[in-house]
C-alpha cells in the first residue's frame, strides 16, 4: 500500500482534531469543508472502499457512529446527507463517510 492519508491520521502523522473514536472508527473533520459540519467518518482499519467492506462488525460500528454523530452534531431535524464516493470517483483510497450538513 501506498502512503495513505487517512492510515498517517490514524497515525498521528497528519493532524486531525478528532470528534469521535473508539477502538474502531475514527471521525474528523474534513479539511475543505462543504458545509457548517463536514466530518469524515473513517474505518481505522484500512479498507480501500465500501466494495472491500467485508467485515460485518465493523460495518455496523461504522453505522452506528453514522447515527450517533447525526445527533452529536444537532442535525436529526436540519437536513443531513451522507456520501460514501467510491469506484474511482473517490480523492482518498481508504473508506470514509461523509456526513455534511445543515441542508435545511
Ligand atoms: P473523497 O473525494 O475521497 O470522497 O473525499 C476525500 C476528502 O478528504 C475530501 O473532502 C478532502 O477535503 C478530505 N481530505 C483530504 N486530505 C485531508 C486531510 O489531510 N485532512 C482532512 N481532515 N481531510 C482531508
Ligand atoms: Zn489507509
Amino acid at each position: 500500500m501506498q502512503s495513505c492519508i487517512f492510515c498517517n491520521i490514524r497515525e498521528g502523522k497528519i493532524p486531525a482534531k478528532f470528534v469521535y473514536e473508539d477502538e474502531d472508527v475514527m471521525v474528523f473533520p474534513d479539511i475543505h469543508p462543504l458545509k457548517p459540519i463536514h466530518w469524515l467518518i473513517v474505518p481505522k482499519k484500512h479498507v480501500s472502499e465500501v466494495l472491500f467492506l467485508e467485515d460485518a462488525t465493523l460495518e455496523r460500528s461504522l453505522f452506528k457512529t453514522i447515527r450517533r454523530m447525526i445527533k452529536k452534531a444537532d442535525l436529526e431535524s436540519k437536513g443531513y446527507k451522507i456520501t460514501i464516493n467510491g469506484g474511482g470517483l473517490q480523492d482518498v483510497d481508504h473508506l470514509h463517510i461523509h456526513l455534511t450538513g445543515p441542508m435545511k
